[in-house]
């Protein structure tokens, strides 16, 4: 390998393939070590204590296209940017981007677990590899094999470092990713993700009656949805009303910190909340006005979360049926 040439070895990134998962997979191809690859190819750059996917600087990019013969706007779509103008407005480096799970890097580890993972994907792969999709706070399931992804170690509860030890073991304790217990989905929860990945890929719209709205004003009202469903003063009054009605689990986030952002839920919260979430945006907004008002979510409380990102399709129901009487 020379520094300038073409790769020996240059795999195309698989389908929704995240990009640090195949610069980890072209390393590893190419070398016997991971940093020694990057080190021969960007000295002195640091790739790995931050948050690689969000980054992804445009010179590496270049240098990637080139030393791979790939087409960059093939590798621009591994990053997290890929969700840009669709899912949030654009990746944020230096605070959290919204709907995107923070890794919450600290030198060479991770203290949260933002790398999701499904067994059953990963152990179907010949060659192991991570979803673009599975760092989106709203994806807590997948929708090939109907289960809940983890986000965590199942035996020592480290969040997932793929390019540390060998993957897909845990770098700390060695335990298998691929062997990760399997716990099947809310299929109220699937059918909602499923359809939020497909607006998130552009390949398919919101579900009717929001169809007509752009993208980011529906993955706001999603998770504004989901903000007051898990962390609101009257979240547990509405979990409780709405598990009444349509089944679910009304129980509390296990880390209930109040003012808890959605992104830093666990990947199990989440998807409760997202479960409870697809009951409300059913038949929208019918559902969600009877259910709130049931459960006392007026609109001084419904309407609480940063008021730039609650668009008007949300707005404007809270707004005509939930004023307290
Ligand atoms: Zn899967
Ligand atoms: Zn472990």
């Amino acid at each position: 390998m020379t520094a300038t040439s073409l790769l020996p070895w240059r795999p195309k990134p698989k389908t929704n393939e995240l990009f640090s998962s195949w610069l980890r997979r072209l390393a590893l191809g190419n070398s016997e070590k991971i940093q020694t690859f990057c080190h021969l190819l960007w000295p002195g750059r640091q790739l790995w204590n931050r948050d690689t996917d969000a980054i992804a600087p445009a010179e590496i990019l270049l240098s990637l296209a080139s030393r791979t013969g790939r087409n960059i706007s093939v590798l621009e779509k591994t990053t997290l940017r890929a969700f840009e103008g669709v899912v949030f407005e654009e990746v944020r480096v230096k605070v959290a981007t919204r709907s995107v799970l923070p890794l919450g890097v600290y030198h060479r580890t991770r203290r949260l677990g933002g790398q999701q993972w499904c067994p059953a994907c990963l152990e179907e792969d010949a060659q192991p590899y991570y979803r673009l999709d599975w760092r989106l706070a709203f994806s807590t399931s997948c929708s090939k094999h109907g289960v809940i992804l983890h986000d965590r170690c199942p035996s020592c509860g480290e969040p997932a470092v793929p390019h540390r030890g060998v993957d897909p073991q845990c770098h700390l304790c060695g335990f298998d990713r691929r062997m990760s217990p399997v716990a099947v989905a809310d299929s109220r929860a699937l059918q909602l993700e499923h359809a939020m990945r497909a607006v998130a890929y552009g390949t398919g719209t919101p579900p009717p009656p929001l169809r007509d709205l752009h993208p980011l004003a529906y993955f706001d009202l999603t998770r504004q949805v989901f903000s007051i469903v898990s962390s609101n003063p009257r979240s547990s009054r509405l979990r409780e009303t709405v598990c009444r009605y349509f089944g679910g689990d009304p129980s509390p986030p296990s880390r209930a910190i109040k003012s808890a952002a959605f992104e830093n839920l666990s990947t199990a919260d989440r998807h409760r909340t997202v479960a409870i979430g697809a009951r409300l945006l059913d038949g929208w907004p019918f559902n969600f006005v009877g259910l709130c008002a049931e459960a006392g979510m007026w609109k001084s409380w419904a309407m609480r979360g940063d008021q730039r990102h609650i668009p008007f399709a949300y707005a404007r129901p809270v707004e005509t049926f939930l004023q307290p009487r």
